[in-house]
């Protein structure tokens, strides 16, 4: 590829432009553009949908075996990890993040697919038990089109994530990446194309989200929406799904606790709410950004949290030094500024970081440092509003009922952290917050055997999971009639 090409897009089974508008994708470490490519159009979309559907009618995908399918998905993985340094550093220049955070995606990628794969050869139907002279069974059924529509901060890994169980279903999927990181979508596309999965069965719609993404989230024939994103958007989707009487899938924001006790490893907590908070530059959904400490440990706790924080290395992300890449996007460093004036303005002191480091490639890219904020109260608009950013508040804690109450107040509900020697206190704690996920002396670890999502306003719906696959399918119960004599109702004499 370079840099002068414009990159064609998948529809519907051909490689070609798509008929929106040329844009440019580009680094977020130098602001230089990546790749050209034209956006998808609105007959674009309908191209894609279309063509989906007549692969799911007629490719003989959903009348696979599950078997057959299960090793269409293990090519796939297989050729992701033949790929992985390949993509690893493609994803890199798309979204900015650290080659090190970029290959752990693309190796998830590839262990999803390969996890969706066994799950699909090992999903079982049931015989329920019988109550009458039938035999009654509970069967799964592919859905048809299904939309997955992602977001730019872990491109790959949040696509697998959608399109392994829906394909592993039977279902054909039309993707609609971040418009400004779609790179690896379309490499996976290439990926699945060479695996052998049917033509026209898997579409890339790079562009306008809030064009094409509206128009895939509308369209008669899409029959599942799997969303990950901002809050906004996912209810906005839900508005839509709603008329359809459409299911849909929705991982969003959050703004998750990370909570210290008195009787933590402090070496342990230290790593973990650093990891938790600026790992991924805090560009991620499950970032630890309200810190809780216990107030006999806060002084101590801070101080040596502060000091890790300042020797984080943040810079360049093809070094593999790197632990905090660019920001996406210089607007996104706006706002994540604001954030953190906001935060003063709201009485808040900066405990570190608050600058745009300067000189060299700090010149270029979007880079922020690690900030801490502290001398807020969680009511504040800097301790509720999500800012995806590189931004700690901390604040400390007297007791653990007011700790309960402030950790549980907020709109978002997906993850929380715990750190303590006593397993049975954390225990207790961890069954009285209110999240998708708690980590109890670890933070911001997955696996795919384990499902996610949020609550409230953190999302609906679980991914991941061996029956994360059934999200994809339709149940269906069938009834086999064992009488010898006709249904009773109707009265009818037999023998005639
Ligand atoms: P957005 O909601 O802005 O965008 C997500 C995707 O939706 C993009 O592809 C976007 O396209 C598309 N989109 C935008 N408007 C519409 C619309 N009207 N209809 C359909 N699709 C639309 O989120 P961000 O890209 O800003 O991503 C960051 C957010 O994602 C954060 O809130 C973060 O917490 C959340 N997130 C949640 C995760 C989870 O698993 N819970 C994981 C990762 C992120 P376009 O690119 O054109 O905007």
């Amino acid at each position: 590829m370079t840099l002068e090409q414009t990159l064609p897009i998948c529809i519907a089974g051909t490689w070609r432009l798509g008929g929106g508008e040329r844009y440019a994708t580009c680094y977020p470490a130098t602001g230089e553009p990546m790749a050209w490519l034209n956006a998808a159009s609105l007959d674009d979309v309908e191209a894609a949908v279309q063509g989906a559907h007549q692969a799911f009618l007629h490719s003989g995908w959903a009348q696979r075996k599950p078997h057959e399918r299960a090793t269409v998905l293990y090519r796939i993985a297989g050729l992701i990890r033949e790929r992985a340094e390949e993509l690893a550093q493609l994803q890199r220049q798309d979204n900015g993040k650290p080659i090190g955070e970029t290959r752990a995606l693309v190796a998830s990628a590839a262990g999803t697919f390969q996890f969706f794969a066994a799950a699909c050869e090992t999903l079982e139907e049931t015989i329920t038990p019988s109550r009458g002279d039938f035999v009654s069974m509970s069967v799964y059924e592919p859905m048809g089109v299904v939309a997955a529509i992602t977001p730019w901060n872990s491109p790959i890994a949040s696509e697998a994530q959608k399109v392994a169980p829906a394909l592993a279903g039977g279902n054909a999927v039309v993707i609609k990446p971040a418009e400004i990181t779609p790179l690896l979508a379309l490499q996976l596309a290439r990926i699945c194309e060479e695996a052998g999965l049917p033509k026209g069965l898997l579409s890339v719609l790079p562009g306008k989200g809030s064009v094409l993404g509206d128009a895939l989230t509308r369209h008669p024939l899409v029959k599942r929406v799997s969303f990950t994103g901002g809050t906004r958007t996912g209810k906005h989707i839900a508005h839509i799904a709603a008329d359809k009487m459409m299911p849909v899938s929705l991982e969003l924001g959050g703004k998750s606790p990370t909570i210290v006790l008195d009787d933590a490893d402090l070496d342990h907590a230290v790593a973990g709410v650093l990891y938790g908070i600026f790992s991924s530059s805090g560009e991620a959904c499950i970032a630890g950004s309200r810190l809780f400490v216990a107030r006999s440990l806060y002084e101590p706790f801070m101080a040596r949290l502060t000091a890790a924080a300042a020797q984080l290395r943040v810079g360049d992300p093809a070094d593999e030094r790197t632990q905090m890449g660019p920001l996406i996007s210089a607007a996104h460093r706006e706002s994540v500024e604001r954030y953190v004036a906001l935060g003063l303005a709201e009485g808040g002191r900066l405990r570190l970081g608050g600058e745009r480091p300067a000189g060299g490639v700090f010149d270029q890219g979007y880079f922020y440092p690690p900030t801490i904020l502290e001398g807020l109260g969680n009511h504040q608009q800097v301790c509720q509003e999500e800012i995806f950013g590189p931004v700690l508040v901390a604040m400390p804690f007297d007791n653990e009922e007011a700790l309960i109450t402030q950790a549980n107040d907020s709109l978002y509900a997906l993850a929380a952290g715990i750190w303590s020697r006593d397993y049975k206190r954390a225990w207790a704690l961890g069954r009285k917050l209110q999240a998708g996920t708690v980590w109890i002396n670890t933070y911001k670890q997955f696996s795919i055997s384990t499902p996610f999502g949020g609550w409230r306003d953190s999302g609906l719906g679980r991914e991941k999971g061996r029956l994360g696959i059934l999200q994809y399918m339709e149940q269906k119960s069938l009834y086999w009639g064992m009488n010898d004599q006709p249904l009773a109702w109707a009265g009818l004499e037999t023998g005639q």
